[in-house]
């Protein structure tokens, strides 16, 4: 009861207007507002024949005659709205239960259930003095719980003091003794119990029906974790799929910089070696150049005649000449000194007809061709440092050599 007093403000506030409840009609969704809030909504929603609750978005169909009037009166909310009334000390929501007028100074007999003006008050104390009577600017915690639940009255004319107590099964309302009695061939052919029978029939329905609906709820909370764990495992596998990207790339990229480090090694390699062969040779080449320069001043010197017995020594002088144009010979033809080297993207070669993660092929030899070339086993046979930390050969075949091969190192 106090939490319900505390939070009474809020439960009588209509949603729609933001003020306490005026004639409060309760909707099929269960949801209540102001009478005259739900009936704007009806001539706005004319056309379409539902409103959308404004609380849960379900259509609610506007009856034939296009307003609430006849909806269910919330008597819950009709009676919230009294007590805030008592409990905030103004009086203006509240009438007498005899005259019906709004009057300041109510107070409310516990055993009647009715509110009374101060005139009405002084009859009733007349005829009623044993009664329990309570201003309502005087109500404790415990007078609101009593009338909060005090007993309905009969809404029919000059039934107004009359509690409900009975109930026609056939027409679906409460009725009072007067109802029963007086407007008896109403209710002739229909089934009349007693309103508290009626309403322990009606609980053991209601139970059944909150039991079903708690079924579903649990299936629906089932149903939004299971949605938060697939929500979560797609966070995880997209992460962790993402994290073999990156930590895949980093392998890919820490390889091709090892291979490319590895080529720019092999290609400075290629120069130091073929620069030392050519320097041999130029000195090869520049010692024989100059034993010819000696040999052509000596026969010069001997055609220009100033050495006449030299210039007979012939057969000297020939084997002599003989062996240096024979000499000369040899080392002209060793010049044919290899410059060709060329690197061939991975991307180009895809070698041994597969994709590749490899950077590419540093080619020594211009006929090589990556595409007719054969993958040997052939560490024995060559010995050098080099072929024995990879093991393998490549044997290339150009179309141009037809059968004949020649082999590189890899
Ligand atoms: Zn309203
Ligand atoms: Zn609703
Ligand atoms: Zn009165
Ligand atoms: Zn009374
Ligand atoms: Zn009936
Ligand atoms: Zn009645």
């Amino acid at each position: 009861m106090e939490t319900l007093l505390e939070k009474l403000e809020e439960e009588c506030l209509c949603q729609i207007c933001c003020t306490i409840f005026q004639e409060p009609k309760t909707l099929l969704c269960l949801h209540t507002f102001c009478l005259s809030c739900v009936n704007q909504l009806a001539e706005r929603h004319r056309a379409e024949k539902v409103v959308p609750c404004p609380k849960c978005r379900r259509e609610i169909p506007i009856p034939d005659d296009g307003t609430f009037n006849t909806a269910a009166s919330s008597f819950l909310h009709n009676r919230l709205v009294e007590l805030l009334a008592i409990k905030t000390s103004s009086d203006k929501n509240i009438s007498c239960g005899n005259c019906k007028k709004v009057m300041l100074e109510c107070s409310f007999c516990f055993d009647c259930s009715t509110i009374y003006c101060r005139p009405c008050l002084n009859a009733h104390a007349v005829l009623k003095a044993d009664h329990k009577v309570r201003a309502l600017k005087d109500f404790q915690t415990e007078d609101y719980q009593d009338f909060l639940q005090r007993p309905m009255l009969c809404s029919e004319k000059f039934h107004e003091s009359q509690p409900l107590v009975f109930y026609c099964n056939h027409c679906q309302m409460c009725l009072c003794q007067l109802c029963v009695v007086v407007n008896q061939k109403m209710h002739s052919e229909h089934e009349i119990i007693p309103l508290n029978e009626a309403a322990e029939i009606r609980k053991v329905s209601f139970l059944s029906e909150i039991k079903n609906l708690e079924k579903k709820k649990k299936l629906l909370d089932e149903a939004v974790q299971e949605m938060d764990k697939l929500t979560s495992e797609i966070d995880e596998n997209v992460d962790s799929a993402k994290t073999e990207v990156k930590e895949f790339s980093d392998l890919l990229i820490a390889n091709i910089i090892q291979q490319r480090d590895a080529s720019l090694a092999e290609l400075e390699k290629v120069r130091d070696s073929r620069r030392v062969t050519a320097a041999e040779r130029k000195i090869r080449l520049e010692k024989e150049r100059d034993q010819i320069n000696g040999a052509l001043e000596f026969g010069k010197t001997l055609i220009n005649g100033k050495a006449t017995k030299d210039l007979l020594r012939e057969s000297d002088i020939d084997k002599h000449f003989q062996h240096l144009l024979n000499d000369q010979r040899d080392t002209i033809n060793e010049t044919k000194l290899e410059t060709y080297v060329k690197f061939l993207p991975g991307t180009e070669t895809k070698f041994f007809g597969t994709e590749t993660q490899e950077l590419g092929k540093i080619v020594t030899h211009r006929f090589s061709n990556p595409s007719k070339s054969q993958l040997f086993h052939d560490a024995v046979e060559e010995n050098q440092a080099s072929l024995k930390v990879s093991g393998l050969s490549v044997v290339t075949k150009s179309s141009e050599i037809g059968r004949a091969s020649c082999r590189e190192r890899v």
